[in-house]
């Protein structure tokens, strides 16, 4: 393993730690999936759709639907009893709506594979639809109190920089939390490690100055640090390099995202959003209008953390239009007969 950590790591790993958590118990968050911050181990289930919801989605747009829609659906067993429509009604505003059908297919899994239980081991997470290694493992921290660290975007920064002082793999990375994260709070080091990583130790311009951990309890910092003072860097490598940068690319900084309105994939949002809207059969053209109607509304935004681009062409509109009807008919999302388009069942 890359470790900047070469003298003193135990006592810095227990500082590391006992400062991560002593910070976050004095700075809880409330948000709706963390039970009012409260730091107790949760329903399995409940820790699943938040994680779904919050994998490709702002935490600000989860937490004005997450409430309704666990209260809709408390259970594995009351979401496989609805529909799959049900379910896409309900995720209205939170964009990516292929999440919510491969949850819909997980609570049918889970259902008829552990009528009595939930999946409880990373191999038996990993087997439910559209489940990776980040959100089985939440589930496991989050849900079943088990020693692992899911690692997100902002706890591999936090690691990388604080802990590592290196750029980590992210292989590298979950075994280093792993071994860290304290048996008997491995939710609260989580979502400390979530917490900080988003606000201070962000992507672009950590608040280096501000944050908790600075140059005490932060390898990258406190090599810096000694640079700058001209202290003795041999014994402790100091990069100058921001270790949170992708090893692969190292000058690429944040890649960059591309626009999302108009994009193929707001279409397909857009299209879906129509169809919930519509109840029914729609006319080719009828929904073409909603969903140029809903392209051209500003609040008409799907809940995606992309920013929005410059105003789409009708062309490009048409033509896309027409792709992401296709992409969503041949994916069985859609179905369209001489009669009209509709959701799937
Ligand atoms: S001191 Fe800066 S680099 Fe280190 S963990 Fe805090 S924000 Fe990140």
């Amino acid at each position: 393993m890359k470790t900047a950590r070469t003298e003193g790591s135990t006592v810095f790993d227990r500082d590391f730690v006992s400062a991560v958590l002593t910070w976050s118990d004095s700075n809880p968050r409330s948000l709706p999936w963390r039970v009012d911050g409260a730091r107790e181990r949760r329903d399995p289930w409940s820790v699943l759709v938040a994680e779904t919801m919050l994998a490709q989605t702002q935490a600000t747009r989860v937490a004005q639907v997450y409430p309704s829609f666990l209260e809709r659906f408390p259970t594995a067993l009351a979401m496989a009893q609805s529909t799959k429509s049900e379910v896409l009604e309900r995720w209205i505003g939170l964009g990516y709506y292929r999440r919510a059908v491969r949850l819909w297919e997980s609570s049918r899994a889970v259902v008829s594979n552990y009528p009595n239980s939930f999946p409880a081991t990373l191999a038996e997470l990993l087997q439910l639809p559209g489940v990776g290694r980040y959100t089985a493992c939440a589930v496991l921290a989050l849900g079943f109190g088990e020693a692992v660290v899911p690692v997100d975007v902002n706890a591999l920064r936090v690691a990388r920089r604080a802990i590592a002082g290196s750029a980590l793999t992210h292989a590298e990375t979950q075994q280093l939390l792993d071994r860290l994260v304290p048996p008997d709070r491995p939710a609260a080091f989580a979502e400390a490690l979530f917490d900080l990583g988003s606000q201070y130790c962000t992507a672009q311009a950590p608040r280096c100055s501000q944050c908790p951990l600075s140059d005490r309890y932060c390898v990258w910092q406190r090599g810096l640090r000694r640079r700058s003072v001209g202290g003795r860097c041999d014994q402790e490598p100091s990069p100058v390099v921001d270790p949170a940068l992708d090893p692969a690319n190292p000058g690429s900084g944040r890649p960059r995202v591309p626009p999302y309105r108009g994009s193929r994939r707001h279409l397909r949002a857009l299209v879906l959003r129509s169809l919930l809207q519509g109840r029914g059969l729609l006319d080719r053209e009828v929904l073409f209008e909603n969903v140029a109607a809903l392209l051209n509304d500003s609040d008409s935004r799907d809940g995606s953390s992309r920013s929005l681009g410059p105003s789409v062409s009708l062309p490009t509109t048409t033509e896309l239009f027409g792709e992401a009807l296709r992409d969503l008919v041949s994916e069985g999302f859609v179905i369209e007969t001489e009669d009209g388009l509709q959701l799937a069942p």
